[in-house]
C-alpha cells in the first residue's frame, strides 16, 4: 500500500526546493518528481490548501500554509543528513529520506543543538532555523565550534565544513581538511596556520570562520549515548530505528 502522507511530504519538499531554485513551473515540478508524478495527489494537496496549482498557465507554488509545512519537512531532512554524515559517517542520502517523515520536531531540535546549529546540509544547502537556532540552545556536553574559537595549541576533529565555494571546498579537501580529519591550530594571527595529516597549511579568515570542529575532539561514545537517548525517548514510531539501532 501507498504511504499517502509520506507522498505528500516528498511532494511538499520538492516544492520547497523549486522555490529555493526560484521556480513556479509545472514542467520544473513533473521533471522533479519524474515517475512519481500523481495528479490525484496534486489535488489533493490543493483542497487541503497547501499548494496553488494554475493548471493553465502551467504554474505551481506552495501556500503560506503549505510552506510552513514544507519548510519543517525541509529542515528535518537536512539535519538528519548532517546527523548522518557528521556522526555516523554513512550514506545520508536514502537515510534522511526515511527520517524525516518520521522525526518529531523536539528531536530536530535536539539534534541541531547536539551539532552546534548547522547552517547548512552537506549538499551546501540552507537548513531553515528551529527555535532551539533562535534561543542558541546548548548542551553541557561536546558541541560543533568554529575552528578558530580553538585556542593555540588545540587539537580537534572536523565535524563540517561550511562553504558554498566549490573550489574552497576542493583546495581544502586536496590539504585532507575534512569531515573527520583531526587539526592542531597553530596561530591565528597574522594568518591562521592549521596542522594537519603532518602539514602546516596557512588559511586566511573567511576559510578558518567555514570550518567547524568538535569542541573536544570528536563525537565520543558519551555524545553517541546521548543520542541513543534521544532517540529513545523521543521515538513514537518503528521508523527510527533504522538510525538509532544501529551500531558502527
Ligand atoms: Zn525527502
Ligand atoms: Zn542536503
Ligand atoms: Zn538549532
Amino acid at each position: 500500500m501507498k504511504n499517502k502522507r509520506k507522498d505528500k511530504e516528498e511532494y511538499l519538499e520538492r516544492l520547497w526546493e523549486l522555490k529555493e531554485a526560484g521556480s513556479e513551473s509545472l514542467d520544473d515540478f513533473m521533471r522533479a518528481v519524474k515517475d512519481d508524478y500523481d495528479p490525484e495527489l496534486l489535488d489533493s494537496l490543493t483542497s487541503d490548501g497547501l499548494v496553488e496549482l494554475d493548471e493553465k498557465e502551467k504554474r505551481i507554488k506552495l501556500t503560506a500554509g503549505g510552506a510552513d509545512q514544507a519548510r519543517k519537512i525541509i529542515r528535518a531532512h537536512r539535519i538528519g543528513e548532517r546527523l548522518i554524515f557528521d556522526i555516523f559517517g554513512g550514506d545520508f542520502e536514502t537515510a534522511a529520506c526515511e527520517f524525516e517523515h518520521t522525526v518529531t520536531a523536539e528531536l530536530v531540535d535536539g539534534i541541531c543543538t547536539l551539532l552546534g546549529h548547522p547552517g547548512e546540509c552537506p549538499h551546501g544547502m540552507p537548513i531553515p532555523k528551529g527555535e532551539c537556532c533562535r534561543s542558541k540552545a546548548s548542551t553541557a556536553h561536546k558541541q560543533v565550534v568554529p575552528l578558530k574559537d580553538l585556542e593555540i595549541g588545540q587539537t580537534a576533529r572536523v565535524a563540517y565544513i561550511n562553504t558554498k565555494d566549490d573550489r574552497q571546498m576542493h583546495n581544502l579537501d586536496d590539504l585532507q581538511v575534512r569531515p573527520r580529519s583531526v587539526v592542531k591550530l597553530h596561530q591565528k594571527y597574522p594568518c591562521y596556520v592549521v596542522e594537519c595529516e603532518g602539514a602546516h597549511i596557512a588559511l586566511d579568515e573567511e576559510i578558518v570562520s567555514s570550518i567547524c570542529v568538535w569542541s573536544d575532539n570528536e563525537p565520543n561514545e558519551s555524545d553517541k549515548s546521548e543520542l541513543l537517548e534521544f532517540g529513545r525517548k523521543h521515538r513514537k514510531r518503528r521508523g527510527l530505528d533504522f538510525l538509532f539501532g544501529r551500531k558502527r
